[in-house]
């Protein structure tokens, strides 16, 4: 099947990029798993900050607030984010990185405010006292993961493109101005190839004979038990530690917690540690008076970095028609309409979008040109 953009991965990455190319021509979307955002997409905690990342995931997170609150007409049936607090806190040997991340926080939003443990507990009533030293709070907001990503499924379809599950993108070949990508489900062929294969685009730059931009997979870990009896915290904030070594959050009346670990992994469909189960329960019986009895469910997921920790979005230098849309990191699902808007305007050669002039992005903060990508293939950790 001929088009004029294939897409591999239909993860968060995938579908906005293709949402927004089908305004511009016939897009195919390839997912090797039977259904979309079995992987990074369906595992992630979806939260919503304005303090979390290096400055341009800071930048990109602001050029997409405005999306989310204002999605277009008939993207979705409900609000795409509900407010949640964020408490951030530290003990008195955090001190130091306290201080850092409060300025950060300030100089990323005007709404950051410092707390006294006293505020904090109120908040959040099974912190120890003990415990907590310095805190503040951001009103931040959940994301509805599901409902962006179908939206952006949606979308494409609506304006004909075409989503091919069961998928696997098992060679790449480039001939005559046009890639070739051939599945157990059919080939399909396009003049752009765009990379949006989550922890997999080093393989697919390697499938295609592109040098890979040393994407390196990170396993994070979340489990969920039960609250606290008697204890409601249906309102309660989302609670991180300054270092982020942990963190935990009500979800749907019980506690969703991680240790927030980086721990290296190959590409796969990655599962949790026991040992990263055992210091998530560790750390945040430490800081709180919850007991962790039965861990009634468990999951990890792959946030994938390159050594700059900022996405790779734009054409290969070496490789015409080769996009990548890689490297999202933590941050993919709360950056995906700007991450969309800057992959669609570079691969269709239109105008830098003026919401990412306005918050201060530009084009070479994640061209895969970059200085720091071009000691490729050196992994970083
Ligand atoms: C525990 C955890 C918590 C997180 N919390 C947050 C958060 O609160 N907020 C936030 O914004 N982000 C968060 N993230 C990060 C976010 O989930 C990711 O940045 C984002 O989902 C990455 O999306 P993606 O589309 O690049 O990757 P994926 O969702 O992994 O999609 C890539 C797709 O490519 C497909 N693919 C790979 N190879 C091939 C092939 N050869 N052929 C066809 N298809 C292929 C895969 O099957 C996969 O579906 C979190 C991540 C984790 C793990």
């Amino acid at each position: 099947m001929i088009s004029d953009f294939v897409v591999i991965g239909a993860g968060i990455a995938g579908a906005s990029v293709a949402a927004r190319l089908s305004e511009s021509g016939q897009v195919v979307l390839l997912e090797r798993e039977e259904r979309p955002g079995y992987h990074t997409t369906g595992r992630s905690a979806a939260f919503f900050t304005a303090n979390y990342g290096n400055q341009v995931i800071r930048d990109l997170t602001a050029a997409s607030r405005h999306f989310f609150l204002n999605p277009p007409e008939g993207f979705a049936k409900h609000p795409l984010m509900s407010p949640r607090g964020i408490l951030t806190i530290a003990r008195a040997d955090q001190q130091k990185e306290y201080y850092s991340n409060l300025a950060e926080a300030r100089a990323a939003t005007e709404e950051i405010i410092e707390l006294t443990v006293d505020d904090a507990v109120q908040l959040f009533p099974t912190l120890r006292r003990d415990y907590v030293v310095f805190a503040h709070y951001e009103p931040g907001l959940y994301m509805d993961v599901d409902q962006i990503h179908g939206g952006y499924l949606q979308q494409m379809v609506l304006r004909g493109g075409k989503l091919i599950c069961d998928a696997d993108v098992r060679s790449l070949n480039f001939s005559d101005g046009v890639w070739k990508a051939v599945t157990p489900n059919g080939a399909y062929t396009a003049p752009i190839l765009v990379n949006a294969a989550g922890a997999w685009a080093d393989e697919i730059a390697s499938l295609a004979g592109v040098k890979p931009v040393g994407l390196n997979p990170m396993r994070r870990t979340v489990i969920i038990f039960s609250g606290p009896v008697g204890v409601n915290l249906d309102d309660a904030p989302m609670v991180i530690d300054v270092d982020e070594q942990f963190y935990f959050k009500p979800e749907a009346g019980k506690i969703l917690a991680s240790p927030a670990d980086e721990t290296p992994s190959p590409p796969c469909d990655v599962q949790p540690e026991e040992l990263d189960i055992a210091v998530t329960i560790e750390r945040i019986q430490l800081a709180t008076n919850m007991e962790i009895g039965q861990v009634e469910h468990k999951w990890a997921g792959l946030r994938s970095f390159v050594s700059d920790r900022t996405p790779v979005v734009g054409f290969d230098p070496d490789h015409e028609g080769f996009f990548w849309l890689a490297g999202q990191g933590g941050y993919g699902i709360m950056t995906s309409p700007a991450m969309a808007d800057a992959a669609a305007a570079l691969a269709t050669r239109r105008t830098w979008p003026e919401d990412l002039i306005r918050n201060g992005v530009n084009a070479d903060q994640l061209a895969p040109s970059r200085a720091a990508l071009l000691n490729r293939n050196k992994k970083n950790v």
